[in-house]
């Protein structure tokens, strides 16, 4: 692209993918979530060309950009683009401020693992121009635009917590974030001798995307049929396993699972934050193997690479827990390892699954990071 030949950026922005410690799928369902950034992020170089509305973006990663026209952004068939025009989209409903810029991605955090890099790609964006053209935003506003312009332009109905972890985060500590008020808390994690070892699958199921939002759906479906019975209740979050019980013979087999999971999984959220803060691992270990037993049984969400990467962790008594992290069908499995057997995991992890599944695995440790910010800027 004809800027990189002139590109000197005024502004650095880097945005982190994250993990969730417990409660997936919890989010869209007004429910409670653990995530935390991680170290891994998408880096922001950006600046300010001069023009009221030519922008250009190039990805380093993909190594092809785009042009866009801020008074003609719509939907585009490549689909990188559209988490892009998604945030510029949002912003320009909401501030007259944004003019033409200049933008270089790069990562160093997989994509479609799970990691999120989805919210970084959208949230970093937000975050620098927020930053470089000086809007007024809000982190909050940041997040939820960016959330917004996911269902829009990309068509993932996701929930909140993906793109709060990548701009909210806190170095040491998860955030319990409560999905319907907002409310959060950091809770220090201290999982000493143990260290938090991602798997990567390296397979991401297609389905993810589609999937997603069957599930979303099956909940509403389960919501409403509840709703019948207690008028009260708006979300799975204000439903219990009594109350489900009491509706189980006018819910299908399949949705009932559904709504059985997400009721299950808030509670392990609300136990996973007390475990934490008493810091009594082996019950924190426990619940990552009952979630992951939900999220593949229950839920269907996971996939046989996945499955099989956690009953292999199972049968390691140096594993406390473990499960697989983000929306699901593949991407990465978390995992809690005693610090001087990680080597000895990683290897005998790997050995198996190649000879399982013909792949490669990818391993690295993950430590609770920061969120969106800036790493450099010479603007005024
Ligand atoms: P996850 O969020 O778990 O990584 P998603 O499928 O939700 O998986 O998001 C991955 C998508 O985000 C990629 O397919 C791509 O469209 C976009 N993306 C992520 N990182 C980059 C990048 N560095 N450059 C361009 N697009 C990216
Ligand atoms: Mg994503």
């Amino acid at each position: 692209m004809h800027f990189l030949k002139h590109f000197s950026p005024e502004l650095v922005v880097k945005s982190p993918g994250r993990i969730n410690l417990i409660g997936e799928h919890t989010d869209y369902n007004m429910g409670y979530v653990l995530p935390t950034a991680i170290e891994k992020n998408i880096k922001f170089s950006l600046q300010k060309n001069g023009s009221d509305h030519h922008c250009n973006v190039y990805s380093r990663t993909y190594d092809t950009g785009f042009e866009i026209d801020l008074n003609k952004i719509s939907v585009s068939r490549v689909e990188w683009e559209n988490y892009i025009l998604g945030v510029l989209y949002e912003i320009s409903k909401i501030s007259n401020e944004l003019g033409g810029f200049d933008c270089i991605v790069a990562s160093n955090l997989p994509t479609g693992s799970g990691l999120s890099s989805s919210a970084a790609l959208e949230c970093g964006l937000a975050f620098g121009l927020n930053e470089l053209f000086g809007l007024g935003l809000t982190k909050l506003q940041l997040v939820q635009l960016s959330q917004t312009a996911e269902h829009t332009y990309v068509g993932t109905q996701c929930g909140i917590m993906d793109q709060f972890a990548s701009v909210m985060s806190k170095a040491g500590h998860v955030i319990m974030l409560d999905c319907r008020s907002l409310k959060y808390d950091y809770i220090p994690i201290d999982l000493f001798p143990y260290r938090i070892i991602l798997l990567n699958t390296k397979v991401s199921h297609n389905l993810a995307s589609s999937e997603y939002n069957t599930r979303k759906e099956e909940c509403e479906q389960g919501v409403a049929i509840i709703r019948k019975q207690f008028p009260q209740v708006d979300s799975l979050r204000d439903v219990n396993q009594s109350m489900l019980e009491e509706c189980k013979n006018n819910l299908s087999q399949k949705v009932y699972l559904r709504c059985k999971f997400i009721i299950a999984e808030n509670e392990r959220v609300i136990k996973m934050a007390k475990a934490l803060k008493e810091k009594d691992l082996p019950t924190l270990g426990g619940l990552l193997y009952e979630a992951h037993e939900g999220i593949s049984e229950q839920y269907e969400v996971s996939c046989k690479e996945s499955d099989f990467l956690v009953a292999f962790s199972k049968k390691n008594s140096n594993v406390l827990g473990a499960r697989q992290t983000g929306g699901g069908f593949g991407g990465c499995t978390l995992n809690i390892v005693h610090q001087d057997a990680v080597l000895e995991f990683i290897e005998s992890a790997s050995k198996s699954y190649k000879d399982k599944f013909g792949i490669q695995l990818e391993a690295f440790e993950v430590k609770p990071s920061g969120g969106t910010s800036k790493l450099s800027n010479s603007v005024g």
